[in-house]
């Protein structure tokens, strides 16, 4: 029975236990009702806790929506005020920017925005400049198109376009710029036009400027090499027959520059080009042709002059008489007469029609020739001078490419001493076999070196490969082996300085010679030009072990001086001397003398070019040290040096045994 129908029962006194079968059933049928009620309840009960659950959640997400929406809301209006503030910034910088600004509608090229700054460059109303379009505003050059830039280009420029003004006037800028599609869909091309043209200006000046020789007026070598090119194209396509150039180099010039001073110098240049202006053009007048010849200035005291309208090549030697004879007269300058003359090279059309700087070389290398032949000469250029420095050229081209390629090699000279018969140096020279032009002389390609920089190059390399093959020599015969080996330096690497220090220390460092075993050459030539950065550089290499020894003693100006005042271990005496022994009988005095002051300033006397035995006689009479030259041996490989050393050791010990 339900337990509240058995409550209700216990309170009106009826047992359900002794009650009468009826009601017994009853009683269970309403129990089982109880019962059936209390399960929908609990049923009921549970659902609703489910859907309050439920319900309660999405409270909570809506609730979350709902602050999220806040949030997102909030940031948008923050944005779009930015926007606007951005906006009006850029909108200020377009309208105020002292640069001009255009869009331009890339597909119909028309003008749809301006700034102030555009506006005032091109002298348009804003309203004008809105209904143009870009092609208006540009003066394009025939050919070149007058659209801003492809509607492809994401950026262009910058280009320098010539912009047209409204009076018609024009003024260079620089253009360039974006493209950005605008809110109704079109390729907008936003361009930034910077006015140049002060620039420009200022370009064109400079340009006119290195047209004009400033302090002669005249025109200058890029004038020059114009006129000189038309007249090459006139010959060649025959408008023209003849013409000459005439290369003009100062005998005097640097003369008077020392004595007179520099604005002495200055006008004697510009008295000179009077003269050579009226030469080309005797007032004004003359054959067209003739007209365009010129006389420029190259720099320094050197002068060009540019004859058209010559009738045939040989009138090239008259006008040259012209041009000395105009510059025979004496020069006032300052209240003193000034005599200058001129070498002049010529070269005319009938020689070569290739380029105009060939022309110039040419005429350039015919005034060196002239200039060797004495003052105030013309000389014509011609094939002998056409194959020297045909010559020069290929070996200045071949000398970086036979330093790559191991065309040069050293060769060993020994330098005997004469009181032992013993060989105590090795002169390492250079020889060079062309590819073409095969064995060259290092006479010939050292200055060329030189000139070029490339001494230098070769230097490194042969001083690092004399001192390895020293080495070497000592591990093969220690016995034969010299004492040192002997390197020339050129004056190049003399005037190098600390860096050439640096060169010599490594050589030494790479090979593992003591710095003592290696004697280095330079000339007097090498070291007049900087004596002070010559005399440190010298004593560097001392202070290094270094040995140094003056090459070609005697033949330059000043060498007794520079004995004494230069740190040299050895002097080497020019060949001239042991020429001069035979020659002549002031000979033997001039190197007893030498020989005497070398050897009481403490250091070694060499003799060189001892080619003969009867000079060796004389030589140890006159208490020489050491001696080089053919008698003792030539220059030969490194492989034959050392059997050449052992032969001089077994013959003189045949002699005295
Ligand atoms: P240099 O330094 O005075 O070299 C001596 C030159 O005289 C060498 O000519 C040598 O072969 C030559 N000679 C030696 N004994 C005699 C002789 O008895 N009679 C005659 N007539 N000549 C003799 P080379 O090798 O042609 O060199 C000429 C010059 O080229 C050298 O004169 C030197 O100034 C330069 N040179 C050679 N090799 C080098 C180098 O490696 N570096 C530099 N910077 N210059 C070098
Ligand atoms: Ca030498
Ligand atoms: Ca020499």
């Amino acid at each position: 029975v339900h337990p509240l129908i058995l409550r209700q029962l216990r309170k009106a006194g009826i047992d359900p236990a002794v009650a009468d079968p009826a009601l017994a059933r009853l009683l269970a049928a309403v129990s089982d009702a109880y019962l059936a009620a209390d399960d929908d309840r609990r049923q009921l009960e549970h659902s609703l806790k489910l859907a309050s659950e439920e319900l309660y959640e999405r409270n909570r997400r809506l609730q979350q929506e709902l602050e999220q929406r806040a949030v997102l809301s909030e940031k948008l209006v923050h944005t779009t005020q930015h926007r606007a503030e951005t906006e009006r910034q850029y909108r200020a910088v377009f309208e105020l920017s002292p640069v001009g600004v255009l869009a331009v509608d890339l597909a119909t090229g028309c003008v749809l925005h301006v700034n102030d700054a555009m506006v005032g460059a091109t002298g348009h109303s804003r309203e004008q400049l809105l209904s143009l379009a870009f092609a208006d505003l540009v003066a394009a050059a025939p050919g070149e198109r007058a659209t801003l830039a492809t509607p492809e280009a994401t950026r262009f420029g910058p280009q320098e376009r010539r912009f047209r003004r409204r009076d018609g006037s024009t003024f260079d800028a620089l253009v360039s710029g974006i493209r950005t599609t605008d809110e109704l869909g079109r390729t907008v091309g936003w361009a930034i036009v910077q006015d140049i043209s002060e620039r420009k200006a200022f370009e064109r000046q400079l340009a006119e400027a290195a047209r004009r020789d400033r302090l002669t007026g005249l025109s200058t070598r890029t004038v020059f090499i114009e006129r000189l090119d038309d007249a090459i194209a006139r010959v060649r396509t025959g408008v023209q027959s003849v013409f000459a150039v005439f290369y003009l180099d100062f005998d005097r010039f640097k003369f008077v520059n020392d004595t007179l001073g520099h604005d002495a110098g200055d006008e004697l240049l510009r008295q000179i080009a009077t003269r050579l202006a009226a030469l080309v053009a005797p007032d004004g007048g003359g054959e067209p042709e003739a007209r365009s010849s010129i006389v420029s200035r190259f720099g320094g005291d050197e002068f060009l002059v540019l004859a058209n309208g010559l009738a045939a090549p040989e009138d090239a030697v008259g006008f040259a008489e012209r041009i000395v004879a105009a510059l025979a007269p004496a020069y006032s300058i300052r209240g003193r007469e000034v005599h200058s003359t001129a070498s002049i090279g010529i070269v005319t059309s009938a020689e070569c029609l290739t380029s105009a700087e060939e022309v110039v070389r040419k005429a350039d290398v015919a005034m060196y020739e002239a200039k060797h032949l004495g003052r105030g000469r013309a000389l014509l250029f011609n094939h002998a001078m056409h194959a020297r420095l045909t010559r020069r050229v290929a070996i200045e081209h071949g000398l970086r490419r036979g330093l790559r390629a191991g065309e040069f090699r050293l060769v060993y000279q020994p330098i005997v001493d004469l009181t032992t018969g013993t060989v105590v140096s090795a002169e390492a020279l250079l020889r060079w076999t062309h590819p073409t032009l095969g064995e060259i002389e290092p006479s010939e390609f050292v200055p060329l070196a030189e000139d070029a920089g490339l001494i230098v190059d070769l230097g490194r390399w042969l001083q690092r490969e004399a001192c390895a093959q020293l080495v070497r020599w000592r591990t093969e015969d220690p016995l034969h082996a010299p004492a040192t080996v002997s390197v020339n330096l050129s004056r190049v690497e003399v005037a190098l300085g600390a860096p050439m220090l640096a060169q010599v220390r490594d050589a030494l460092a790479a090979t593992g010679l003591p710095a003592g075993a290696l004697q280095l050459e330079v000339t007097e030539r090498g070291i007049v030009r900087d004596r002070d950065a010559a005399r440190a550089l010298l004593l560097d290499l001392r202070a290094l072990g270094v040995r140094v020894a003056m090459d070609d003693f005697g033949t330059g100006d000043s060498s007794l001086g520079l004995l004494r005042h230069f740190p040299f271990d050895a002097i080497k005496i020019d060949r001239s001397f042991v020429e001069d022994l035979t020659a002549s009988p002031d000979g033997l005095a001039v190197l007893h003398a030498s020989v005497n002051l070398i050897e009481n300033l403490g250091m070694t006397s060499i003799v060189e070019g001892v080619e003969q035995l009867s000079q060796v006689a004389v030589l140890q009479s006159l208490g020489c040290r050491c001696a080089q030259g053919l008698y003792f041996g030539g220059a030969v490989p490194p492989g034959e040096f050392l059997d050449a050393v052992r032969r001089r050791a077994a013959a003189a010990f045949q002699k005295t045994a």
